[in-house]
This record gives structure tokens, sequence and C-alpha cells, in this order.
């Protein structure tokens, strides 16, 4: 097993196939949040570092837009191997820097690499059409083309999958690429963006640039005109004001914004199953996910039973630092995070909820939060509005299967949701008239590359994964022909 050389990874702006430091000299430490300890310090991109890199970008454009797209998929498929064969060094960096447990650590790079492999196929994949118009005066030819240099903006809890997710679908497509990792982790960003140019990525194909303070350095990249799109995954907060940014130059917007996932189980669903795949949707990633069930709602007649099951799997689960690869939890993000999370579960304490697993924050080092389950919690309790965002999981109930449609969908949010039920009609059923973007019917586990990823109503516009992915890259054009 390879072991991570932490003073090894980059620390300096990847702009142009080459590292630099910034042009202002500014610099910003990255913690490790299970000791809160400094792992590294890192260069801060301004907005001079913004313009070089937009312009390495624009620079490598046209040729990399030529290249074949065997060629660019090729150089994919080997960044897919790169990143298998270097999953554990890969693995102990997103530990040390997101602080997620071990195994899910490893489970990012894989899915983060399947990306690669995926969009690598779908490279060549980029179909038109052809077709006599219908009243047969001329033919119609449409075709893909790359919609030019892309700006992309990453959050931290998925560190190297919400980048190659946007990475793989713009060289595929025949873009290149200014990647803003999250201020929390840039060092995955920029360990992988070496890897690519080992993979055999072309200088200024993919640049990658942390930014202590994200406003000024993404403000100038969707300023400057040489940019087409926009791909950002974060929280709706950010991305409204990213949309009404790029609304100035009229960017392609891709957003893949937050979540508030409901998990119903319905009275005849089987409860140990709906366990199971509650601790999946709730606990991977810590409940740090995007799509992690948010609010659970459980038919009345088994919703203190569901509770209690859950509860017991919920204080069985092992809390400490990822790096000690047996811990099933390691801590949140950061102390704001945790302090967020404990005042979330406290109000809902004060509220009338019960605790039933954990609601503490234990004392000693690092941002750890516990496992915590929260009985009996009120329909109109704020916290089931609120994307809570750590290891925390409400269960409310409802009564019928409309006022459980009603409740799940009683949010501005539509990413995510759950539906367990023995009844597989009425799973699909109540699945459809959900209004979110990806559904698991009887199972908490969804995420694929092969599947179209992305939320309805304030979660976002467009789709990750899948061959909707690299159409988000592409745009349509018509030719008008006569022969
Ligand atoms: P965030 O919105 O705070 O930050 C996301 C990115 O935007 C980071 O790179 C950050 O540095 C940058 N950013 C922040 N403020 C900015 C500004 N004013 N201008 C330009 N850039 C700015 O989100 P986060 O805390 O990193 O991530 C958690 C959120 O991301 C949650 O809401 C979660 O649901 C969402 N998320 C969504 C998906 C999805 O696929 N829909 C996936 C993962 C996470």
């Amino acid at each position: 097993m390879q072991h991570l050389d932490l003073q090894k990874v980059p620390t300096e702006l990847y702009i142009g196939g080459a590292w630099v430091g910034s042009s202002d000299g500014s610099r910003f430490d990255v913690e490790d949040p299970a000791t809160g300890e400094v792992i590294a310090n890192v260069a801060s991109g301004s907005t001079d570092d913004a313009e070089a890199a937009v312009t390495a970008a624009a620079d490598a454009m046209s040729s990399w837009r030529q290249t074949p797209p065997r060629q660019r998929g090729e150089i994919l498929r080997r960044s897919f191997e790169l990143m298998t064969e270097r999953k554990d060094e890969l693995a102990e960096l997103i530990v040390l820097e997101s602080g997620k447990s071990w195994n899910d650590a490893v489970g990012e790079v894989a899915y983060a690499a399947e990306f690669y492999r995926w969009f690598a196929e779908e490279a060549v994949r980029a179909d038109g059409l052809i077709t006599r118009a219908p009243n047969g005066d001329k033919h119609i030819i449409a075709k893909h083309r790359p919609v030019g240099v892309c700006a992309l903006v990453t959050p931290w809890n998925f560190p190297a999958a919400m980048a190659t997710r946007k990475i793989g679908p713009a060289l595929a497509a025949g873009c290149t690429v200014v990647l803003k990792p999250a201020s929390d982790t840039p060092l995955t960003a920029l360990a992988m963006a070496e890897l690519m140019a080992e993979a055999g990525t072309p200088a200024g194909v993919v640049n990658v640039l942390p930014a202590r303070r994200s406003g000024p350095t993404v403000g100038t990249m969707l300023a400057d005109p040489r940019v087409r799109k926009l791909s950002f995954t974060g929280s709706t907060e950010v991305g409204r004001v990213l949309l009404e940014q790029a609304s100035k130059q009229v960017l392609n917007c891709s957003m893949e914004l937050g979540g508030n996932a409901p998990f119903i189980v319905f009275d005849d669903a089987d409860i140990e199953a709906a366990v199971d795949g509650a601790m999946v949707a709730k606990m991977r990633n810590g409940g740090e996910s995007c799509i992690a069930a948010n609010r659970f709602l459980v038919q009345s007649g088994v919703a203190d039973r569901f509770s209690e099951v859950l509860a017991e799997r919920m204080k069985a689960l092992r809390l400490g630092p990822g790096l000690d690869r047996t811990s099933d939890v390691g801590p949140v993000i950061n102390e704001a995070a945790r302090d967020e999370i404990a005042s979330w579960v406290d109000s809902s304490l004060s509220s009338g909820a019960t605790a039933l697993a954990g609601a503490n924050a234990p004392a000693g080092t690092g941002w750890f939060y516990e496992p915590t389950v929260l009985g009996r919690v009120d329909r109109d309790d704020p916290i089931l509005d609120h994307e809570v965002f750590g290891p925390v999981a409400p269960v409310a109930s409802f009564d019928t299967e409309d006022d459980a449609l009603e409740q799940a969908n009683a949010t501005e949010f539509g990413l995510a949701a759950y539906v367990y039920s023995g009844d597989l009609s009425r799973a699909l059923r109540v699945g459809e008239g959900i209004e979110a973007g990806v559904v698991g019917i009887n199972r908490g586990f969804v995420s694929d590359p092969a599947a179209p990823f992305g939320g309805m109503k304030q979660s976002g516009l467009g789709r990750e994964g899948a061959h909707d992915g690299l159409l988000e890259f592409l745009e349509t054009q018509y030719l008008a022909v006569d022969w």
C-alpha cells in the first residue's frame, strides 16, 4: 500500500502547465478537521491570477478542441487508471483535508475516477443529426461543438468527485477549464492536476486556482468574455449570487445546489431494510452530502419502531479520525459547521423532539458531532426545512400517501428523495410525485456516473453524469445545406 507524502503534494497555483505562486504573494492554511492542525499552506489565487488562468485556458482551447475525441478520451482513461493506482494516497489526502472516514474517502476516489472512465467513453459519442427538412428545400445538419473556456467551482464535501464530475465531461467535449476548488479542501484538486498532467493533459487544458477569498477570483473569471460557461456545485445561496454574476455575460450555467432530501417509509416496508438504506442515505460522508437524507418521514404506525432501530444502529457507529481507518464517522468540516449542527439539534429538542441517539459534541480536539437521531419531531419544526449537513436524523411522521407527498414537496429544494414501501407500485407512484431530480426506490445509495444527476426547483440547473453530463459542455450548431 502506498502512503501519502504530504510534503510532495503541490501547494502552488497550477496555470498553463506550470506551478506558480500567487501574483500578490498571498497564501492560506489548510487544516485537518480531526485535529484543527495546519497541514499545508497554499497559494491563494488573486484576480490577476484568475485572468492569467483564463488566458492559459483560452490559449489552449483551439488545439484541444481539434484534438481527436479518441485522444481526449485516452487521456481521461489514463487519468482513471492513475487515480485507481493511487487510490490510497488520494484517500489519505481527502481524509486529511476533509475529515471524512477512511471508507468514505476510498469510496470517493473510486467514484471520482469512474467519471474519467465514463467520459473517456462518452468523448467519442458527441453525435449530431443530419436530416432532410420537412418541405424538402434543404438538409439540416445539427452538430455539437465545445462551449468554450469553463469556470468550474466545487465544494469541500467531495473534493475529488465534484471536480472529476466536471473536468471529465468538459475535457471529453473539447473544453478547457479553470477549477476553483473549495478553500477548505484545495489539496486534492492540486494533486489531481499533477496526476492529469502525467496522464498527458496538455498545458493550459486544466488550470487549478485555489483562493482564500473566492468572490473576487471567481468574479473575475465570470466577467471575462473569454469564459463561456460556469459549472458550479455548492450551496443554493452562493449559486444564486453566481447566477446573477453569470447573467452579465449570458454564460451557459450548470448549477448543482443544495438539497433537503425526504426519506419516506411506509408501514408496509421492511423496516430492517429501510434502516439499512437510511444508514447509507444519511451517513455516507458523515451526513455531509447534498443527497443526504435530511428528514425522515415515517408512517405513524411504524415511526417509533423505525426511530428506535435507527437509533441503535447510529449508536453503534464509531466516531474518530479517518486516518485510523477503523472509525465509521469522522469530524465535520470545521468549527462553524459543528456549532451550527449543535444549534439545530438543540433548537429541535427545545421544540419537543426526543434525543434517541447522540445530540452531543464530544469534548477534545477536532470538530466531531455524535451520530444523532431525533424522534417525534414536530412536522413544523424548522430543522425539517433546513439542510443540516451533518450526522443528524430527525424523524417526523405522516398519515396517508397524500400527506407524505405534501410534506416531501413542501420545500424550495428538489435534489434527492428516498421511498421505502413493500408495494412497488406505490413506491414508484410516490417517487414520480416527488419534485426531485434523483429518487431512490427501496435503496439508499443512488450515485452512479452513468446516471443523470441533478436537481429540480432551487436545487439546480442541468445534469451531471450520463450522456447528459457531456451535453452540458457542448452547444448545438445548425447548418442549413443544399446539395
Ligand atoms: P458553498 O456554496 O459555500 O461553496 C461552494 C464553492 O463556492 C466553494 O468553492 C466556495 O469557495 C465557493 N464560493 C463561496 N462563496 C463564493 C462567492 N461569493 N463567490 C464565488 N465563489 C464562492 O458550499 P460548500 O459549503 O462548499 O458545500 C456545501 C453545499 O454544497 C451544500 O449546500 C450541498 O448541498 C452543496 N452540494 C451540492 C451538490 C450537488 O450535486 N447538488 C454536491 C455537493 C454539495
